[in-house]
Protein backbone atom coordinates (compact mmCIF):
# COMPACT_ATOMS: atom_id res chain seq x y z
CA UNK A 1 0.00 0.00 0.00
CA UNK A 2 2.55 2.68 1.08
CA UNK A 3 5.07 1.90 -2.12
CA UNK A 4 2.42 3.17 -3.97
CA UNK A 5 2.80 6.17 -2.19
CA UNK A 6 6.49 6.94 -2.08
CA UNK A 7 6.14 10.46 -0.75
CA UNK A 8 4.33 9.34 2.65
CA UNK A 9 6.69 10.04 5.07
CA UNK A 10 7.14 13.79 3.65
CA UNK A 11 3.93 14.05 3.26
CA UNK A 12 3.12 13.37 7.21
CA UNK A 13 6.09 14.94 8.44
CA UNK A 14 5.35 18.53 6.16
CA UNK A 15 2.36 18.63 8.18
CA UNK A 16 3.56 18.33 11.57
CA UNK A 17 7.01 20.95 11.04
CA UNK A 18 3.83 23.49 10.00
CA UNK A 19 1.97 23.22 12.84
CA UNK A 20 5.46 23.41 15.37
CA UNK A 21 5.73 25.63 18.24
CA UNK A 22 8.30 27.95 18.33
CA UNK A 23 12.08 26.39 18.67
CA UNK A 24 12.74 28.44 21.41
CA UNK A 25 9.73 27.92 23.86
CA UNK A 26 10.23 24.41 22.40
CA UNK A 27 13.65 24.00 23.62
CA UNK A 28 13.30 24.95 27.23
CA UNK A 29 10.29 23.23 27.58
CA UNK A 30 12.44 20.19 26.69
CA UNK A 31 15.25 21.45 29.17
CA UNK A 32 12.74 22.42 32.02
CA UNK A 33 11.22 18.33 31.52
CA UNK A 34 14.72 16.97 32.31
CA UNK A 35 14.96 18.57 35.86
CA UNK A 36 12.04 15.43 37.43
CA UNK A 37 14.74 12.76 36.37
CA UNK A 38 18.05 15.16 37.23
CA UNK A 39 16.63 15.40 41.24
CA UNK A 40 15.83 11.69 40.93
CA UNK A 41 19.24 10.43 39.75
CA UNK A 42 21.04 13.31 42.37
CA UNK A 43 18.77 11.25 45.11
CA UNK A 44 20.33 8.09 43.67
CA UNK A 45 23.71 8.83 43.54
CA UNK A 46 23.67 10.33 47.08
CA UNK A 47 21.98 7.44 48.15
CA UNK A 48 24.63 5.17 46.55
CA UNK A 49 27.47 7.31 48.61
CA UNK A 50 25.48 7.36 52.10
CA UNK A 51 24.47 3.45 51.80
CA UNK A 52 28.19 2.20 50.66
CA UNK A 53 30.66 5.07 52.45
CA UNK A 54 28.51 6.19 54.99
CA UNK A 55 26.86 3.08 56.26
CA UNK A 56 28.71 0.04 54.82
CA UNK A 57 32.40 1.25 55.41
CA UNK A 58 32.05 3.69 57.95
CA UNK A 59 29.18 2.50 60.56
CA UNK A 60 28.51 -1.49 60.14
CA UNK A 61 31.47 -3.14 62.22
CA UNK A 62 31.30 -6.96 60.88
CA UNK A 63 32.80 -7.96 57.82
CA UNK A 64 30.48 -10.48 57.03
CA UNK A 65 27.28 -8.24 57.46
CA UNK A 66 29.07 -5.43 55.06
CA UNK A 67 29.93 -7.69 52.37
CA UNK A 68 26.15 -9.20 52.86
CA UNK A 69 24.53 -5.65 52.41
CA UNK A 70 26.71 -4.76 49.55
CA UNK A 71 26.07 -7.49 47.89
CA UNK A 72 22.18 -7.28 47.76
CA UNK A 73 22.59 -3.65 47.66
CA UNK A 74 24.23 -3.97 44.20
CA UNK A 75 22.37 -6.25 42.45
CA UNK A 76 19.76 -4.10 43.32
CA UNK A 77 21.11 -0.76 42.27
CA UNK A 78 22.11 -2.40 38.71
CA UNK A 79 18.78 -3.40 38.04
CA UNK A 80 17.08 -0.14 39.17
CA UNK A 81 19.30 1.66 37.56
CA UNK A 82 19.08 -0.58 34.24
CA UNK A 83 15.11 -0.55 33.99
CA UNK A 84 14.81 3.03 35.11
CA UNK A 85 17.57 3.58 32.06
CA UNK A 86 15.49 1.79 29.79
CA UNK A 87 12.25 3.33 30.53
CA UNK A 88 13.83 6.80 30.00
CA UNK A 89 15.44 5.98 26.56
CA UNK A 90 13.44 3.81 24.65
CA UNK A 91 11.63 6.09 22.00
CA UNK A 92 7.53 5.83 22.20
CA UNK A 93 6.62 3.94 18.96
CA UNK A 94 4.82 5.61 16.84
CA UNK A 95 1.99 4.47 13.90
CA UNK A 96 3.71 3.68 10.73
CA UNK A 97 3.34 5.04 7.40
CA UNK A 98 0.18 2.65 6.95
CA UNK A 99 -1.62 4.88 9.17
CA UNK A 100 -0.94 7.73 6.84
CA UNK A 101 -3.31 8.94 4.72
CA UNK A 102 -2.46 8.20 0.81
CA UNK A 103 -1.50 11.47 -0.65
CA UNK A 104 -4.75 11.82 -2.83
CA UNK A 105 -7.08 10.81 0.27
CA UNK A 106 -4.63 13.55 1.95
CA UNK A 107 -5.23 16.36 -0.27
CA UNK A 108 -8.93 15.44 -0.36
CA UNK A 109 -9.61 15.02 3.28
CA UNK A 110 -7.60 18.72 3.75
CA UNK A 111 -9.89 20.47 0.59
CA UNK A 112 -13.23 18.94 2.19
CA UNK A 113 -14.95 21.08 4.95
CA UNK A 114 -17.71 18.65 6.03
CA UNK A 115 -16.78 16.36 8.63
CA UNK A 116 -19.23 13.21 7.42
CA UNK A 117 -17.30 13.55 4.23
CA UNK A 118 -13.96 13.46 5.89
CA UNK A 119 -14.94 10.64 7.99
CA UNK A 120 -16.23 8.69 4.23
CA UNK A 121 -12.49 9.40 3.18
CA UNK A 122 -10.82 8.05 6.65
CA UNK A 123 -13.38 5.08 6.59
CA UNK A 124 -12.47 4.12 3.31
CA UNK A 125 -8.52 4.14 3.80
CA UNK A 126 -9.15 2.60 7.18
CA UNK A 127 -11.23 -0.64 5.59
CA UNK A 128 -7.51 -1.80 4.96
CA UNK A 129 -6.23 -1.48 8.36
CA UNK A 130 -6.53 -3.26 11.77
CA UNK A 131 -8.79 -1.28 13.38
CA UNK A 132 -11.53 -2.80 16.14
CA UNK A 133 -12.16 0.58 18.21
CA UNK A 134 -13.45 3.91 17.70
CA UNK A 135 -14.26 7.38 19.23
CA UNK A 136 -16.58 7.88 21.65
CA UNK A 137 -19.40 8.20 18.69
CA UNK A 138 -18.03 6.14 16.45
CA UNK A 139 -15.96 7.62 14.22
CA UNK A 140 -12.43 6.75 12.56
CA UNK A 141 -9.97 8.24 15.25
CA UNK A 142 -7.96 10.37 13.72
CA UNK A 143 -5.18 12.47 14.92
CA UNK A 144 -5.22 15.83 13.23
CA UNK A 145 -1.65 16.61 14.37
CA UNK A 146 0.07 13.94 13.41
CA UNK A 147 -2.16 13.14 10.54
CA UNK A 148 -2.10 9.65 11.25
CA UNK A 149 -5.51 7.10 11.35
CA UNK A 150 -4.89 6.10 15.04
CA UNK A 151 -4.43 2.43 15.86
CA UNK A 152 -5.81 0.69 18.54
CA UNK A 153 -5.00 1.80 21.95
CA UNK A 154 -2.42 4.81 20.16
CA UNK A 155 -3.12 8.29 21.83
CA UNK A 156 -1.69 11.39 21.20
CA UNK A 157 0.88 12.94 24.07
CA UNK A 158 0.52 16.48 23.95
CA UNK A 159 4.13 16.77 25.96
CA UNK A 160 5.74 14.34 23.15
CA UNK A 161 3.99 15.88 20.34
CA UNK A 162 3.63 12.05 18.98
CA UNK A 163 1.10 9.80 18.68
CA UNK A 164 2.10 6.87 21.37
CA UNK A 165 1.45 3.54 20.46
CA UNK A 166 -0.66 1.76 23.43
CA UNK A 167 -0.30 4.69 25.59
CA UNK A 168 -0.40 4.13 29.08
CA UNK A 169 0.68 7.67 30.15
CA UNK A 170 3.27 10.44 30.30
CA UNK A 171 5.76 9.99 33.05
CA UNK A 172 7.25 13.68 34.27
CA UNK A 173 9.73 11.40 36.37
CA UNK A 174 11.42 9.41 33.24
CA UNK A 175 10.50 12.36 31.14
CA UNK A 176 8.97 9.94 28.26
CA UNK A 177 5.90 8.40 27.52
CA UNK A 178 4.76 5.30 28.82
CA UNK A 179 3.76 3.38 26.05
CA UNK A 180 4.12 -0.30 24.05
CA UNK A 181 7.63 0.03 23.76
CA UNK A 182 8.88 0.44 27.53
CA UNK A 183 5.71 -0.34 29.54
CA UNK A 184 7.79 -4.11 30.75
CA UNK A 185 10.80 -1.24 31.85
CA UNK A 186 8.07 0.97 33.67
CA UNK A 187 7.10 -2.08 35.70
CA UNK A 188 10.03 -3.73 36.00
CA UNK A 189 11.28 0.20 36.92
CA UNK A 190 8.71 0.52 39.68
CA UNK A 191 9.80 -3.24 41.08
CA UNK A 192 13.47 -2.39 40.85
CA UNK A 193 12.60 0.81 42.56
CA UNK A 194 10.17 -0.72 45.81
CA UNK A 195 13.05 -3.66 46.27
CA UNK A 196 16.03 -1.02 46.30
CA UNK A 197 14.12 1.51 49.02
CA UNK A 198 12.24 -1.19 50.77
CA UNK A 199 16.19 -3.04 50.97
CA UNK A 200 17.98 0.27 52.09
CA UNK A 201 14.87 1.12 54.37
CA UNK A 202 14.96 -2.37 56.00
CA UNK A 203 19.12 -2.84 56.40
CA UNK A 204 19.16 0.74 57.67
CA UNK A 205 16.66 0.54 60.02
CA UNK A 206 18.37 -0.87 62.96
CA UNK A 207 21.46 1.59 62.43
CA UNK A 208 18.81 4.42 62.86
CA UNK A 209 17.45 3.05 66.18
CA UNK A 210 20.89 2.97 67.45
CA UNK A 211 21.71 6.64 66.62
CA UNK A 212 18.59 7.99 67.30
CA UNK A 213 19.10 6.03 70.65
CA UNK A 214 22.48 7.36 71.07
CA UNK A 215 23.63 3.90 70.94
CA UNK A 216 26.64 4.59 68.35
CA UNK A 217 28.78 7.32 68.61
CA UNK A 218 28.23 10.50 66.86
CA UNK A 219 29.33 11.11 63.18
CA UNK A 220 28.64 12.39 60.45
CA UNK A 221 27.49 9.18 59.73
CA UNK A 222 24.39 9.94 61.29
CA UNK A 223 23.07 12.39 59.23
CA UNK A 224 23.57 10.44 55.69
CA UNK A 225 21.92 7.05 57.84
CA UNK A 226 18.76 8.78 59.49
CA UNK A 227 18.32 10.35 56.00
CA UNK A 228 18.62 7.65 54.00
CA UNK A 229 15.62 5.78 56.39
CA UNK A 230 13.38 8.88 55.90
CA UNK A 231 13.73 9.02 52.43
CA UNK A 232 13.71 5.22 51.51
CA UNK A 233 10.78 4.76 53.75
CA UNK A 234 8.98 7.91 51.99
CA UNK A 235 9.88 6.72 48.46
CA UNK A 236 8.84 2.88 49.89
CA UNK A 237 4.99 4.55 50.04
CA UNK A 238 4.62 6.52 47.00
CA UNK A 239 5.42 3.93 44.34
CA UNK A 240 3.32 1.09 46.73
CA UNK A 241 0.25 2.16 45.59
CA UNK A 242 1.54 3.12 41.69
CA UNK A 243 2.91 -0.34 41.75
CA UNK A 244 0.04 -1.95 43.05
CA UNK A 245 -2.20 -0.17 40.68
CA UNK A 246 0.16 -0.78 37.52
CA UNK A 247 -0.10 -4.65 38.58
CA UNK A 248 -3.70 -4.61 38.79
CA UNK A 249 -3.86 -2.82 35.13
CA UNK A 250 -1.37 -5.24 33.16
CA UNK A 251 -3.64 -8.20 35.11
CA UNK A 252 -6.95 -6.71 33.18
CA UNK A 253 -4.48 -5.52 30.04
CA UNK A 254 -5.57 -2.18 30.62
CA UNK A 255 -3.41 0.93 30.19
CA UNK A 256 -4.12 3.69 32.68
CA UNK A 257 -6.10 5.66 29.68
CA UNK A 258 -8.35 2.58 29.15
CA UNK A 259 -8.82 2.42 32.89
CA UNK A 260 -10.24 6.14 32.89
CA UNK A 261 -12.15 6.03 29.68
CA UNK A 262 -12.99 2.29 28.13
CA UNK A 263 -12.05 2.03 25.00
CA UNK A 264 -14.88 1.80 22.25
CA UNK A 265 -15.48 -1.06 20.02
CA UNK A 266 -18.26 -0.96 17.53
CA UNK A 267 -21.11 -2.93 20.05
CA UNK A 268 -20.08 -0.12 22.33
CA UNK A 269 -17.18 0.83 25.16
CA UNK A 270 -16.12 -1.96 26.94
CA UNK A 271 -13.12 -2.20 29.43
CA UNK A 272 -12.05 -5.20 29.53
CA UNK A 273 -12.21 -5.34 25.76
CA UNK A 274 -8.59 -6.26 25.69
CA UNK A 275 -8.79 -8.44 28.35
CA UNK A 276 -7.36 -12.31 27.39
CA UNK A 277 -7.64 -13.70 30.93
CA UNK A 278 -4.75 -13.17 33.97
CA UNK A 279 -2.25 -14.94 32.30
CA UNK A 280 -2.31 -13.95 28.67
CA UNK A 281 -2.72 -10.47 30.17
CA UNK A 282 0.42 -10.79 31.59
CA UNK A 283 2.46 -12.55 28.94
CA UNK A 284 1.23 -9.58 26.56
CA UNK A 285 3.36 -7.09 28.28
CA UNK A 286 5.83 -9.62 29.73
CA UNK A 287 6.27 -12.21 27.05
CA UNK A 288 5.90 -15.70 27.62
CA UNK A 289 9.15 -17.20 28.80
CA UNK A 290 8.90 -16.36 32.29
CA UNK A 291 13.29 -16.27 32.03
CA UNK A 292 13.07 -12.39 31.06
CA UNK A 293 10.06 -11.79 32.58
CA UNK A 294 12.73 -10.05 35.64
CA UNK A 295 15.03 -8.46 32.58
CA UNK A 296 14.16 -4.83 31.37
CA UNK A 297 14.73 -6.48 27.66
CA UNK A 298 11.56 -6.20 25.41
CA UNK A 299 9.50 -9.57 25.59
CA UNK A 300 6.35 -7.81 25.11
CA UNK A 301 3.98 -9.83 22.56
CA UNK A 302 2.16 -8.15 19.59
CA UNK A 303 3.22 -5.59 17.08
CA UNK A 304 1.49 -2.55 18.50
CA UNK A 305 -0.32 -1.79 15.86
CA UNK A 306 -3.27 -4.12 16.50
CA UNK A 307 -4.26 -6.32 19.57
CA UNK A 308 -6.38 -9.47 20.53
CA UNK A 309 -9.30 -8.62 21.68
CA UNK A 310 -12.14 -10.44 23.67
CA UNK A 311 -14.77 -9.44 21.85
CA UNK A 312 -15.92 -11.25 18.64
CA UNK A 313 -17.25 -8.83 16.47
CA UNK A 314 -17.16 -9.86 13.01
CA UNK A 315 -16.43 -6.62 11.34
CA UNK A 316 -19.45 -6.18 8.79
CA UNK A 317 -17.06 -4.23 6.48
CA UNK A 318 -13.53 -5.73 6.43
CA UNK A 319 -15.03 -9.13 5.11
CA UNK A 320 -17.00 -8.13 2.64
CA UNK A 321 -13.85 -5.88 1.63
CA UNK A 322 -12.12 -9.07 1.30
CA UNK A 323 -14.23 -10.34 -1.07
CA UNK A 324 -14.12 -7.47 -3.57
CA UNK A 325 -11.27 -8.29 -6.21
CA UNK A 326 -8.62 -5.52 -5.31
CA UNK A 327 -10.39 -4.67 -2.04
CA UNK A 328 -7.46 -5.15 0.30
CA UNK A 329 -3.98 -6.14 -0.20
CA UNK A 330 -2.96 -9.37 1.09
CA UNK A 331 -0.90 -8.22 4.09
CA UNK A 332 -4.12 -6.50 5.44
CA UNK A 333 -6.21 -9.43 5.04
CA UNK A 334 -3.75 -11.81 6.66
CA UNK A 335 -3.82 -8.82 9.37
CA UNK A 336 -7.34 -9.35 9.87
CA UNK A 337 -7.32 -12.91 10.18
CA UNK A 338 -4.89 -12.91 12.90
CA UNK A 339 -7.06 -10.40 14.73
CA UNK A 340 -9.85 -12.56 14.58
CA UNK A 341 -7.87 -15.76 15.32
CA UNK A 342 -7.59 -15.48 19.48
CA UNK A 343 -11.25 -14.41 20.12
CA UNK A 344 -12.77 -17.16 19.33
CA UNK A 345 -12.08 -19.03 22.60
CA UNK A 346 -13.56 -16.08 24.67
CA UNK A 347 -16.62 -15.52 22.57
CA UNK A 348 -18.91 -16.95 25.40
CA UNK A 349 -18.13 -13.75 27.16
CA UNK A 350 -19.95 -11.82 24.96
CA UNK A 351 -23.50 -13.49 25.82
CA UNK A 352 -24.83 -10.95 28.74
CA UNK A 353 -22.03 -8.38 28.21
CA UNK A 354 -23.25 -5.14 29.70
CA UNK A 355 -21.95 -1.74 29.15
CA UNK A 356 -21.17 0.91 31.33
CA UNK A 357 -21.76 3.81 29.20
CA UNK A 358 -20.81 7.10 31.37
CA UNK A 359 -20.07 10.28 30.29
CA UNK A 360 -16.47 9.44 30.27
CA UNK A 361 -17.15 7.07 27.10
CA UNK A 362 -18.78 9.91 24.94
CA UNK A 363 -15.46 11.51 24.77
CA UNK A 364 -14.25 12.23 21.29
CA UNK A 365 -10.47 12.10 21.47
CA UNK A 366 -7.34 13.85 22.21
CA UNK A 367 -6.87 16.75 20.20
CA UNK A 368 -10.45 16.35 17.62
CA UNK A 369 -12.55 18.38 18.11
CA UNK A 370 -14.99 17.79 15.69
CA UNK A 371 -15.96 13.95 15.77
CA UNK A 372 -19.46 14.49 17.58
CA UNK A 373 -21.02 16.01 14.59
CA UNK A 374 -19.26 13.43 12.26
CA UNK A 375 -20.10 10.15 14.31
CA UNK A 376 -23.68 10.84 13.44
CA UNK A 377 -23.55 9.95 10.10
CA UNK A 378 -20.80 7.11 11.28
CA UNK A 379 -23.59 5.41 13.08
CA UNK A 380 -25.95 5.72 10.39
CA UNK A 381 -24.16 3.69 7.60
CA UNK A 382 -22.57 0.90 9.77
CA UNK A 383 -26.50 0.04 10.89
ZN1 LIG B 1 -0.88 12.51 17.20
ZN1 LIG C 1 4.51 11.73 26.14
Amino acid sequence: MDRSHPSFPVFCSQGRRKMAPTHVLRCCQRGLAWIPVIFIALVVCWSYYAYVVELCLFTIPSILEKVVYLAVFHVSFIMFVWSYWKTIFTRPSTPSKEFCLPKSEKEQYEKEQRPETQQEILKRVATSLPLYTRTGAGAIRYCDRCQVIKPDRCHHCSACDMCVLKMDHHCPWVNNCVGFSNYKFFILFLTYSLVYCLFIAASVLQYFIKFWTSDLPESHAKFHVLFLFFVAAMFCISILSLFTYHLWLVGKNRSTIEAFRAPVFRNGPDKNGFSLGFSKNIAQVFGDQKLYWLLPVFTSQGDGFSFPTRLVTVDPEQPTECLQPGGLDKGAVEGSAEQTTPLSESQNHLVGNDYHIEEDHKETDILKSDESEAIIISIESES
